[in-house]
């Protein structure tokens, strides 16, 4: 049953959520940053297999804030969301609890998901380098550390530092370089700027095409819409650039997931873990990280074949939980240096 969308901005409409009873025994309720189109085929494929309801409230924004209101009489099981900052500061608002979910402990690699179990990461993806292919050769790219020389003055398009996939990517450079070096490779990046942050990954992409811009920082699994768009200007910006994977010859990409966790107020905990086991497991993992060009956790598992396209690479192996301690410090550092 589909409940709509929710912004927290109405608050009075809080008290009057109720997911809606159901034919089913037993159920789970999901509170959702996940398009629907992603999530809803393989949540069904859980109900038919478990006969567990799996009700879901998608929203764009708000969870957080929501959770927090409703408290411990939240109806919400479990949470599905982006980020690793965003899974972080869930953990740290108290709306969540730790869980065990032992499939999902075996199939997903540690660094993927949280030591104490507050969160379980479903899908990767990487933050990487789009050139564009008539203006940049991919020998003159090498690191994310490189972006800052002087040499890129005038050539980079990225997004606002308020984005949490630039703030978990600066995140990532504190807990490798230290917060020092860090610092200078934001003002570094600040410096080489082609324009003012602004858009979307896809929007930097487009830049990049269009000629504002020769690199553009961005997820990956936006590359992967765009070749595969609908929308025949998308198609040909993304056909423009080329991805390039840094610091293939150190610590590899930078990486981040979506993930699941379970709410500190769930009446129906077992089946959220359940659900988890579930979602990391292999038919949920090919069909969750294909609908969005993304990787699975799991390894072994069938990579769709657009992804598959931008062949091996290695991916920064550091446990996820570290890049998300170094957040509130890659904030200060996005504001200290006027990336904006
Ligand atoms: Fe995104």
């Amino acid at each position: 049953m589909r409940l709509g969308k929710f912004a927290l901005a109405a608050a009075t409409a809080i008290s009057s959520f109720v997911f809606s009873a159901s034919a089913f025994a037993s159920e789970v309720n999901l509170y959702s940053y996940r398009q629907e189109k992603l999530i809803r085929p393989i949540l069904e494929e859980f109900e038919k297999e478990t006969g567990i309801k799996v009700n879901v409230v998608f929203a764009k924004k708000g969870m957080l804030e929501r959770l927090k209101a409703e408290g411990m009489n939240s109806p919400a099981d479990a949470i599905l969301t982006v980020d690793i900052s965003r899974l972080a500061e869930h953990k740290e608002a108290g709306v969540l609890q730790p869980v065990k979910a032992e499939q999902a402990e075996a199939n997903i690699p540690s660094q993927y998901r949280d030591p104490e179990g507050y969160w379980y990461g479903l899908t990767v993806r990487s933050r990487v380098v789009f050139y564009a292919k008539d203006r940049v050769k991919p020998s003159d790219l090498s690191t994310y550390e490189d972006l800052a020389d002087p040499k890129w003055k005038g050539r980079i398009c990225v997004r606002s530092s308020s984005n949490v996939y630039n703030q978990s990517m600066l995140a990532s450079l504190v807990a490798h370089l230290g917060a020092e070096k860090a610092e200078a490779w934001a003002a570094g990046i600040k410096e080489n700027l082609a324009r003012k942050p602004q858009g979307g990954d896809r929007d930097q992409i487009k830049a990049a095409a269009a000629g504002e811009c020769d690199i553009a920082i961005g997820n990956t699994y936006y590359y992967g819409k765009m070749l595969t768009s609908k929308d025949e200007a998308q198609r040909e910006a993304a056909d423009k650039v080329a991805i390039f994977w840094p610091n293939q010859n150190d610590r590899g990409a930078h990486v981040n997931i979506s993930g699941v966790a379970v709410t500190k107020a769930s009446k129906n905990k077992e089946n959220a873990i359940k659900l988890i086991n579930f979602l990391s497991d292999d038919t949920a993992q090919e069909f969750y990280a294909s609908s969005n060009f993304e990787y699975p956790v799991k390894a072994g598992v069938q990579i769709d074949k657009v992804v598959a396209a931008w062949g091996e690479h290695k991916f920064d192996a550091i446990g996820l939980d570290k890049v998300a301690d170094q957040q509130a410090e890659a904030v200060k550092i996005f504001d200290r240096v006027g990336w904006r």
